[in-house]
């Protein structure tokens, strides 16, 4: 690879841990913290009372290294530019795809930081307003459905979106609008009335937004080339991961979608746990085929790849010592990553 931007550039998939300051509410309830992160090092280190905490007071700790880490003091402005931002010029060099992607239990910051994310990315894009041609499309996967999510998507029709591989094996998605935007104000408008429709439809039925994968891809055509291909981004709110853990579901319809979510999220780790590292010349197969999200994801995921392709995963986390067991979910799903 010809990339100049040293080592983090170089990297097809990168993994970041955040945690968030704690809530009111959690301060109220006189929870603690007990996630700790060092960007300096790159250390997450979490602090969990095991048993012995009963006889001796004291703690276990628990330490891991990412690609960078990020305390509840990190402003958005400096987790972009010391994640996502060092990927652009050898995705624009390369008319590439970047694919940001945040992991983590539902409150852990998710949203939060891919709406950020989002942000500073598109205001960093080379848009002239009324002239670049850009497009967008915004959906959801929820279980095996997966949703358009533009504005005037009509969800009453019997056109269900689809996602097959072509015979190059590129994912193709059908019945997904691609709405025309030609500023920047446009792309982060359709991307939030994204965000909008899913939670509300979430809301109508009663579920949390949680429950669903977002993808916002945004296609941005290269100016100079007439028919030249130009750069593509996607950004991925993943479906809260407590879901696939929790057992005590009782009704049949969430449980069979905790199912899927747990499906969906362990198909997404074993296709890039087995598309890096010695896995890739062990055993040539990729299991892209086992979630609708590895299908859409698929050219992320896939070291063959023909097009220049990174990755940059944020794993949230909630701070608290209530959050230990989900927090040790997100750890050893951050770390099978890396
Ligand atoms: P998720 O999408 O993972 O369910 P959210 O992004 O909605 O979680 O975050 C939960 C709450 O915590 C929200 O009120 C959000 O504004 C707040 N929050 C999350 N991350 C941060 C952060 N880094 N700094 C300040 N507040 C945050
Ligand atoms: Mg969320």
């Amino acid at each position: 690879v010809d990339d100049a931007e040293g080592v983090d550039a170089d990297r097809r998939v990168t993994v970041h841990f955040r945690t968030r300051p704690l809530s009111a509410a959690e301060r109220k309830h006189g929870l603690f913290k007990v996630l700790f992160c060092d960007a300096t090092y790159g250390h997450a280190t979490l602090y969990y009372p095991a048993f012995r905490v009963l006889t001796d007071n004291t703690l276990d700790v628990q330490r891991f290294r990412f690609d960078a880490a990020f305390d509840a003091d990190a402003d958005n402005a400096h987790v972009y530019e010391a994640t996502v931002r060092p990927k652009l010029p050898a995705l624009f060099a390369h008319s590439g795809l970047l694919t940001v992607m945040a992991y983590g239990q539902t409150g852990s910051g998710k949203t939060f930081t891919m709406a950020s994310i989002a942000q500073l990315l598109v205001d960093d894009l080379p848009i002239v307003d009324g002239q670049s041609k850009i497009s967008v499309s915004v959906l959801e996967i929820q279980g095996d459905v997966i949703r358009d999510l533009s504005a005037d998507a009509d969800h009453s029709n019997q056109q269900q979106p689809k996602v097959l591989l072509d015979a190059k094996g590129l994912p193709v998605l059908t019945n997904v609008r691609e709405l025309p935007a030609s500023s920047k104000q446009d792309v982060l408008d359709y991307f939030r009335q994204g965000f909008e429709s899913r939670t509300t439809r979430a809301t109508a039925k009663n579920r949390e937004s949680s429950r669903s994968h977002f993808i916002c891809s945004i296609r941005l055509a290269n100016p100079d080339q007439e028919n030249g291909t130009g750069v593509e981004i996607k950004l991925v709110d993943l479906a809260g991961s407590e879901a696939g853990n929790d057992k005590k579901e009782h009704d049949a319809a969430t449980l069979k979608e905790s199912v899927a979510i747990n499906k969906s999220l362990s198909a997404l780790k074993e296709c890039i746990r087995k598309s890096s590292g010695a896995a890739t010349t062990t055993d040539g197969h990729i299991p892209f085929r086992n979630s609708k999200l590895t299908m859409v994801l698929k050219e992320a995921l896939d070291p063959f790849a023909k097009r220049h392709t990174r990755t940059a995963i944020f794993a949230l986390a909630a701070p608290t010592v209530a959050d230990i067991p989900h927090t040790f979910n997100t750890y050893r799903y951050a770390l099978a990553l890396t």
